[in-house]
């Protein structure tokens, strides 16, 4: 392993990366002979006659109906992912939180129980600990490495789902998802959920390593133009299927005009993720011999905890690099606030390189206190490095520091 990821997906005669992100899941052939997929910009679909009603029910045409059941741009971008995941399937969704909470609906009922991990994406926790629970849907919170307290927390029969998140946000911690596998496999009736939005298809193979289900904020990398909001889930056809058929109820759906942007970014996604992966490295490296830098957090820098796990499991370290100032809050909002290439703003894995005080983004309503007992510290910056070139954002880093 290196920071450089496979040039091919899998081994033998399947296309390398960059031809199934750029063919995989579209059709040669395509309407009006155009080359790429066109948006299909309509609510509902006609049928001939009465006849042809009664043929589609009985499962005898392969056609839309509706626009809340299926639409072909849609379909198109969930064919490329799956092709990128190595997945039977996936299911699209208006934004991440929207895929996970159906997933979660369509798996759940009153009296179940969930396993999560405690650094996990903090509205996934809120939903599960406050709506499902409210829901009569019970949980229990664990360490993502404490392997003991993982296996005491799985409650066969009752435990329907545990979800999995690797690398986290803002620490980069990486999972050792063999051992979430180990405990589904010891918990029959279990799914594995694994939140893989920070890993990419490129990076992470969750469904290799025997997830049920793989999760991304489409959000961030695999739209990675910071212009479209979309959640995906990945994974075998009946239970993607099964989700799916209560996105039809929930009402949930991608708009086409997403899916088409979506299409366009998933083409690029091996190029730009290899080139996030070498700039983060570049820039953690610098970052960490900083004089103004108390701590770098990036799973390629031997420093991390995770260091060899995310070597052994991992074909590239991901773009996003934490780091800790030295100084208090308001010094490093200065650091912030001094930036001239990095944008202020959440979200990342996209173009643009974005910057962001965690404390002061999505922790902003806890004291210090509050955010220092669960370890988020006033002067932690988290940057997203997009597509613009090293030695400028280290540049922009540079004067920001000084
Ligand atoms: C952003 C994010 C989500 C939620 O996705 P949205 O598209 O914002 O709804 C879920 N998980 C992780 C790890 C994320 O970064």
């Amino acid at each position: 392993m290196s920071d450089k990821p496979n040039e091919k997906p899998k081994a033998g005669s399947q296309p390398g990366w960059g031809t199934l992100a750029v063919h995989g899941g579209e059709p040669r052939g395509k309407a009006f002979d155009a080359v790429t997929t066109p948006i299909v910009q309509s609510a509902t679909y006609a049928f001939k006659d009465t006849a042809e009603i009664a043929r589609y029910f009985e499962g005898d045409l392969d056609r839309e109906e509706y626009g809340r059941y299926g639409n072909p741009t849609v379909r198109a971008a969930e064919a490329k992912l799956a092709a990128l995941e190595g997945a039977e399937d996936a299911a699209l969704f208006p934004s991440g939180m929207s895929a996970v909470t159906t997933a979660m609906f369509a798996l759940l009922k009153s009296g179940d129980h969930v396993i999560l991990t405690s650094d996990g994406y903090r509205r996934t926790r809120q939903f599960v600990t406050v709506i499902l629970a409210r829901l009569g849907v019970e949980h229990t919170l664990v360490k993502p490495d404490d392997e003991r307290a993982l296996l005491a927390a799985l409650r066969p029969g009752q435990t329907r789902i545990i979800i999995g998140e690797s690398p986290t946000n803002p620490y980069l911690r990486v999972a050792d998802l063999a051992l979430f596998a180990r405990a589904r496999d010891a918990c029959p009736g279990a799914n594995l959920l694994v939140d893989a939005t920070f890993a990419t298809p490129i990076n992470q193979r969750p469904l290799e390593g025997g997830a049920d289900l793989v999760l991304h904020s489409c959000t961030k990398y695999l739209g990675g133009h910071n212009d479209l909001l979309a959640g995906a889930l990945c994974g075998r056809a009946p239970l993607v299927s099964l989700i799916k058929d209560l996105r039809g109820v929930l009402g949930g759906v991608l708009d086409p005009q997403s899916a088409f942007l979506l299409i366009r970014g998933l083409k690029t996604l091996p190029l730009r993720v290899r080139r996030q992966n070498e700039t983060a490295l570049n820039v953690a490296r610098w970052l960490e011999q900083h004089a103004r830098v108390r701590e770098v957090f990036y799973p390629g820098l031997e420093s991390h905890p995770d260091h060899a796990l995310a070597t052994r499991t991992m074909s590239g370290f991901g773009g996003v690099v934490s780091f800790r100032v030295r100084g208090d809050a308001q010094a490093t909002s200065r650091v912030v606030d001094a930036c001239r290439l990095a944008t202020i703003a959440p979200s990342l894995g996209a173009t643009e390189t974005l910057i962001e005080q965690p404390a002061l983004m999505s922790y902003f309503d806890k004291t210090t206190e509050e955010r220092e007992a669960i370890g988020i510290y006033d002067d932690l910056v988290r940057l997203s490095v997009g597509l613009e070139d090293a030695d400028d954002i280290i540049a922009d880093l540079a004067q920001a520091l000084t």
